[in-house]
């Protein structure tokens, strides 16, 4: 492990990183720690140096420089993140990858394209657009994400039920290793077993074992029809055979199911929040379902069965791709969830059959230590990954420590995950033996070890190395 020296722009590493880079592609102090920290912090970044290499030759020379001098780096995406795996001491050199953002070559008869890792995510759906394909990944923060950090977050989203996570649609990687060595690992093909599929080591490892410098996307041919509904649903045990039904009535296009529990769907469509609220409010869950590339007579068909065999009391299928986007905008508008003080934000998984009960729990557990309990409840349940955001107490280590026991808690016995999406980071390291047993845990260690002996990238996120 590297010894603790506070870095500024007299360090000796900072003096070579500026030679050999330029003072350009190096920024220092207020130029630095004047930047948030994250998208929905309010603290700023503790590291006084940041490298901005333009292409993986200068990555790989920042890295090689870092490592001559014992350095610890971190790797700086968009910084949407939500659990604390981008921040920096003032120890840290921080490498941000928002010059390289490039797109360097669509192919639409492979449907592949070639990416540097900065590009945000939705410049790389709009570029797809352009060539007739599609980019399956989609989450809220798509604005600002980049395809490096979702990579190394192996981000979700919401039409995980059809395309699987983001280490579903990368073929081909390229990694800059601690001590700036390059791996190519830029496949381009679909099918691929000859040895070990290295580049999903780096895939949601939270830039603890490489930098991620480009790679090769696997997209899909675009879809013309979004089909989009939003249903009431009068109990848990109605909600789950609802998601039967829906996804053996589409063939294979259920793209999105997700739940809205009563208080966030209140919430999402009262003032100040702005939405209309396109079913009455009165009932327990509401699901937005999505069925890509089916036709809306067969969605419709197939949901008029649903209220027939009175699995939902009532829904809409939207008309228009602006009663789409409305109907989107309702499980998007998360930030309202932020207006009633300091919040907890969670993003746990677990087996569907379970869901109920456990959310049940949590709630009993939260309402049993404070006297006000807010816990926004909603997610993308068809991949039994549930969302809470919570609102209780006052935003103290204390109170933190208190609400994650409550929701943590109650996974261990049923073997649950922290975390379903999000990572770990700092903010779930004390409860990853909830998710992965001392074997795996141990053998992450020896991987860590094999790639980064001096424990130079993204110290001390996800376990102690
Ligand atoms: C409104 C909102 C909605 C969201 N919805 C979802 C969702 O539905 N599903 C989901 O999974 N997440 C979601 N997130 C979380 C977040 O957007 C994702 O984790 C995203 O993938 C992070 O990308 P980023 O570029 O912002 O990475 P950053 O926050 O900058 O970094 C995240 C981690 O990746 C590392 N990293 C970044 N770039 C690289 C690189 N090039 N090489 C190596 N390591 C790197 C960082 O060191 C850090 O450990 C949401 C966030 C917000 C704010």
């Amino acid at each position: 492990m590297a010894e603790a020296i506070e870095i500024d722009g007299s360090s000796p590493v900072a003096v070579a990183l500026i030679e050999a880079l330029g003072p350009q592609s190096v920024l220092l102090d207020d130029d630095v720690t004047g930047r948030a920290a994250g998208i929905w912090r309010s603290d700023t970044i503790k590291a006084r140096v940041l490298v901005r290499p333009r292409s993986t030759e200068e990555v790989s020379t920042a890295m090689a420089i870092c490592h001559a001098h014992d350095q610890p780096v971190i790797a700086h995406g968009g910084l949407t993140g939500l659990v604390e795996s981008a921040l920096t001491s003032p120890q840290d050199v921080v490498i941000s990858l928002e010059r390289m953002n490039q797109i360097e070559e669509v192919n639409p008869l492979e449907r592949t394209m070639v990416v540097q890792s900065g590009v945000p995510l939705q410049v790389i759906q709009d570029e797809a657009e352009e060539h007739g394909l599609m980019f399956p990944l989609d989450l809220g923060a798509r604005g600002s994400c980049t395809i490096g950090g979702n990579i190394s977050t192996n981000a979700g989203g919401n039409r995980v039920i059809r395309y699987g996570m983001t280490r579903d649609m990368v073929l081909g990687l390229e990694v800059v290793l601690a001590d700036g060595t390059v791996i190519d690992a830029m496949n381009r093909m679909i099918k691929n077993n000859a040895g070990y599929d290295l580049k999903q080591f780096f895939i949601g490892s939270e830039g603890t074992l490489g930098i991620v410098t480009r790679a090769v996307l696997r997209c899909r041919e675009a879809v013309s029809d979004y089909p989009t509904l939003l249903a009431a649903v009068a109990s848990f045990s109605d909600l789950t055979a609802f998601l039967k039904h829906m996804d053996a009535g589409l063939s294979g296009n259920l793209s999105a199911f997700e739940v809205m529990w009563n208080n966030y769907y209140q919430l999402v469509t009262t003032e100040p929040a702005t939405n209309q609220a396109p079913l009455d409010s009165s009932y327990p869950y509401y699901v937005l379902v999505e069925a890509m590339g089916a036709d809306d007579a067969t969605v419709e068909a197939v949901m008029m069965t649903a209220l027939e065999k009175e699995l939902i009391p009532d829904a809409v299928l939207a008309q228009s791709g602006q009663q789409r986007q409305q109907i989107w905008a309702l499980r998007d508008d998360v930030e309202q969830t932020m207006r009633f003080g300091p919040t907890f934000v969670f993003d746990v998984s677990l087996r569907i059959p379970f869901m109920e009960a456990y959310v049940e729990a949590v709630n009993e557990g939260l309402e049993s230590h404070f006297d006000e309990v807010r816990n926004f409840t909603f997610g993308h349940m068809g991949d039994g990954n549930l969302h809470f955001v919570i609102a209780v107490g006052d935003g103290s280590a204390e109170a933190r420590k208190v609400v994650e026991n409550c929701v943590y808690g109650p996974l261990e016995e049923i073997r649950g995950s922290v975390s379903a999406e999000h990572g770990v980071g700092l903010e779930k390291k004390p409860y990853l033996s909830i998710a992965r047993s001392e074997e795996e845990v141990a053998l992450m260690r020896t991987i860590k070890q094999a790639l980064d002996p001096k424990g130079l990238l993204n110290p001390g996120k996800i376990f102690d190395a």
